[in-house]
């Protein structure tokens, strides 16, 4: 059977809404997605029923919270084929996820050591590694890419070598789409014992990754990229670097025991968990991770890219209309401007006509430095998107050209 995608859209009541009088056509879901009722309503069950603070309570609900919040980690665990599921920690998201590995490498990197970043970087995957240089003296080398948006893979087994002691990639770009080639990255890293570090927040929508299989040491996402709320995500670390780096932040439920002298911390993965987490968050984390496996991804990939392929080739009839980001692997986003017109302007009009893209750097400043633009218009497709909107889109930025030329 076909993709579904009418009766999967009555699951998102936001996609009901108008915006300026018209129907909104939402297409930032690279920024982050909407949310469909099977996780709202555990969030709203949530504060109904079970809310209380979790690990330590003897009482009921706090016991209840406590699985509820455990089977949640035991999901994203599955998810990712990850071995223990004390390899999960949950964090506040991708940003805090990097952040969190960047400083506990502040004792193990010493200068001359080296650290590879790809050149299509999400600032978050950026300027954590550009601080733990700062501290340590290490070097940060920049694996650069093509006009396509493709890594230049040449360039990075030259750049890569004994020195180097992290990489780190992001495995789909939020600004171009690329699908990045990381298992060639994690096996030339781990063959010089490098620890790779792979940013997953834009892959998540789109690809089920199995982390065994991988082998990638670190892998982050964001809950709200896939159908979840904001405020929770994912570090996953192998076992071997959670149990060497130190924690991050320091508080209640990380400790074994205090005393003024000495505090022992806690086991995996409470040692990374310091305070009370965001437990609503991490059980609709969880929900949100089955509602999109209901599903299927590899049905949610062909559908996407059915959309990417119609969009692309619609939105290239239009004269002086150029695409970044054509690289032969890629999810549905679509970064382009049309000539002698500036970005915000046409998200601006788009606006008007209640379509929601995304216009600027995309936390990305690098790439648009390299194409030598001020940014760029951004129409990233979901599962839960139609060719009714593609087209809609289409005939918007016709709109857009026709009244800004
Ligand atoms: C969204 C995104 C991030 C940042 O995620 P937060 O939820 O803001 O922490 C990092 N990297 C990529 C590739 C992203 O798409």
């Amino acid at each position: 059977m076909r993709f579904n995608v009418e009766r999967i859209r009555t699951d998102f009541p936001i996609l009901n809404r108008e915006v300026n009088g018209k129907s909104l056509v939402y297409l930032d879901n690279a920024a982050t997605s909407q949310t469909p009722n099977q996780v709202i309503d555990v969030i709203v069950d949530y504060y109904r029923r079970l809310n209380a603070n979790i690990h330590r309570g003897v009482h009921t609900l706090s016991q209840e919270a406590t699985d509820a919040y455990e089977e949640a980690r035991i999901k994203i665990q599955k998810h990712f084929n990850i071995a223990k599921s004390h390899e999960v920690i949950l964090t506040s998201g991708t940003t805090h996820s990097i952040n969190l590995v960047a400083s506990g490498f502040s004792s193990y990197l010493s200068k001359d050591d080296e650290i590879l970043v790809s050149a299509m970087e999400h600032h978050s995957n950026i300027v954590p590694w550009q601080m733990l240089c700062e501290r340590t003296g290490a070097v940060l080398k920049v694996i650069p890419m093509n006009q396509n948006g493709e890594l230049v893979m040449e360039d990075f087994h030259k750049l890569i070598s004994e020195r180097t002691k992290l990489v780190f990639c992001n495995h789909v770009s939020n600004a171009l789409g690329t699908i990045n080639p990381i298992e060639e990255i994690i096996k030339a890293s781990h063959k010089v014992g490098a620890a790779v570090l792979v940013d997953g927040a834009q892959a998540a929508p789109h690809i089920k990754a199995d982390l065994q299989a991988l082998d990638v040491d670190f892998y982050t996402i964001s809950a709200h990229k896939v159908c979840g709320p904001t405020g929770v995500g994912m570090l996953y670390g192998k076992e071997f670097w959670l149990k060497k780096l130190p924690p991050y932040q320091g508080g209640g439920e990380m400790i074994a025991e205090v005393t003024f002298d000495k505090t022992t911390y806690a086991d995996l993965p409470h040692k990374f968990e310091a305070g009370t987490p965001n437990i609503c968050g991490g059980i609709a984390f969880g929900a949100a991770l089955d509602y999109m496996n209901s599903l299927g991804f590899d049905d949610i990939a062909v559908y996407e890219h059915e959309l990417l392929e119609y969009a692309t080739s619609e939105l290239l009839k239009i004269e002086g209309l150029k695409i970044y980001g054509t690289a032969k692997n890629k999810t549905s986003v679509i970064s382009f401007n049309i000539e002698h017109i500036h970005p915000y302007d046409i998200g601006t009009i788009l606006d008007k006509l209640g379509i929601a893209v995304r216009t600027g750097h995309h936390c990305a400043q690098p790439i648009m430095d390299f194409y030598k633009i001020p940014g760029t218009v951004r129409a990233s497709f979901s599962f839960y998107n139609t060719m009714e909107e593609v087209d809609v889109l289409v005939e918007g930025v016709k709109r857009a050209k026709n009244m800004l030329l």
